[in-house]
């Protein structure tokens, strides 16, 4: 597409665009008197005005019901993690019964862990990026160290090239077959929260299994942003927050995904708790734990509703707009602020903003990371002063994510207007 740097032509794109009507179901903070552009749904995105309503409805189904209303409200509480089941697979790409949403994701992480990360004296290595999410380092480092290995031996770390900001496809292909006779397991995001980098996931789960291996992936930077086929790709497992890209309000209740030929599996080894027991009996309270198949078999507490009803309405949202439909816009989106930045480099005379995201759509989602040539955080600073709200991440990086969901074409020509 050949973008136009100017007012009118942001404008005419937002009037053409299917899915405009999404924004008004936000709410936007305020600068000036004016809605703020947002460009941070990569890190905590918007409310949506129907959560009120949702959360408003079950302290209503409190006050009403007190302990009955897990049988008696319009959604029973005893079942409400089924409530968002179906538009978790759509968004994912899996079955119904392959996701639930539970917990938060660090937490998640370590419990998939513990199914999936079975070290032995022979194979107990687990390729991960190294610049993963710090969470995600601590959580795999606590892990290996769990089970009696050494993080140096255990953890391979793939970093860039010299001189390059994203792993090369053929170098992490290649890290997996090296380790193949030792390697345990394959842990990477899916996308990249520092570089935008999008990771070939089906490829890198096929080399995995070939090397003898499970492959997880954190998708915290991915669900809600690209379309996955996380069931087709045969992919063993995966976790994911809901207050990025799924609006779904800070600290939100976050998500699982396990391959059926493992959820289903009532020997694939797991921690336990009630709320995973097998439901039909669960109130039974007998010893000996039976779990319910699927991925609710892995819930260890019962639901908390106040979350669980604010994911639910947020992921109306998703169902209304479809993921597909969003990704196309998003692409737009995307390409049309890579335009704008090259375009204030081209005014400048120099490249003042690198981009370390990839250039090629296929490899990212709707984050752009810029590092700036000098002054990274006092840019970063100047940009809040005026109303922009981006991200600034040490040591260097300044990261922009355009979400299809509410943000607009003009707001991305604003951007490039004041950076
Ligand atoms: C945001 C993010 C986290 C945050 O973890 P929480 O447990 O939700 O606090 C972890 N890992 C990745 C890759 C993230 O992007």
């Amino acid at each position: 597409m050949q973008h136009e740097n100017n007012l009118s032509y942001a404008q005419k794109l937002d009037q053409e665009d299917s899915l405009k009507e999404f924004r008004k179901e936000f709410l936007f903070p305020q600068h000036n008197g004016k809605d703020v552009i947002y460009l941070c749904g990569n890190s905590l995105g918007l409310q949506p005005k129907n959560v009120e309503k949702y959360l408003l409805d079950q302290l209503k189904n409190w006050s009403t019901f007190g302990v009955e209303g897990h049988f008696k409200s319009a959604t029973p509480w005893m079942y409400y993690q089924k409530t968002t089941q179906e538009s978790l697979a759509k968004i994912v790409g899996a079955k119904p019964i392959e996701v639930v949403a539970m917990n938060q994701l660090t937490v998640n992480l370590h419990l998939l862990m513990v199914s999936f990360y079975r070290p032995t004296e022979k194979r107990y290595k687990i390729i991960m990026e190294g610049t993963a999410f710090p969470s995600d380092q601590y959580a795999m480092e606590s892990q290996v160290l769990h089970h009696g290995f050494r993080p140096e031996d255990a953890i391979i770390e793939l970093t860039p090239r010299s001189g390059e900001y994203t792993l090369r496809k053929e170098d992490i292909l290649a890290a997996i077959s090296e380790h193949a006779d030792s390697l345990a397991l394959v842990m990477m995001g899916g996308v990249n929260y520092y570089s935008g980098q999008f990771f070939p996931l089906a490829e890198i789960t096929k080399a995995a299994h070939a090397a003898g291996a499970l492959c997880g992936f954190d998708l915290a930077h991915t669900c809600g942003n690209i379309p996955l086929q996380l069931h087709d790709w045969d992919v063993d497992f995966a976790a994911w927050c809901s207050y990025k890209y799924l609006n779904s309000s800070p600290g939100g209740i976050a998500g699982i995904y396990i391959h059926e030929k493992h959820a289903l599996n009532p020997e694939t080894p797991r921690f336990a708790g009630w709320w995973g027991y097998q439901e039909s009996t669960r109130f039974i309270m007998k010893k000996g734990f039976i779990p319910e198949p699927g991925a609710e078999g892995w819930q260890l507490s019962n639901v908390p509703v106040l979350q669980m009803a604010a994911h639910r309405a947020a992921l109306d949202l998703f169902d209304a707009a479809g993921i597909e439909n969003l990704r196309t816009k998003s692409l737009a989106l995307t390409s049309y602020m890579q335009f704008v930045i090259q375009e204030k480099n081209k005014s400048l005379g120099y490249e003042k903003y690198k981009i370390i995201t990839p250039l090629n759509p296929a490899e990212r989602g709707a984050q752009i990371s810029i590092i700036c040539k000098e002054g990274g955080k006092e840019s970063f600073d100047k940009l809040v002063e005026q109303g922009i709200i981006g991200d600034w991440r040490e040591p260097e990086v300044l990261r922009f994510a355009p979400v299809p969901l509410y943000n607009s074409f003009e707001d991305v020509f604003q951007f490039g207007q004041i950076i």
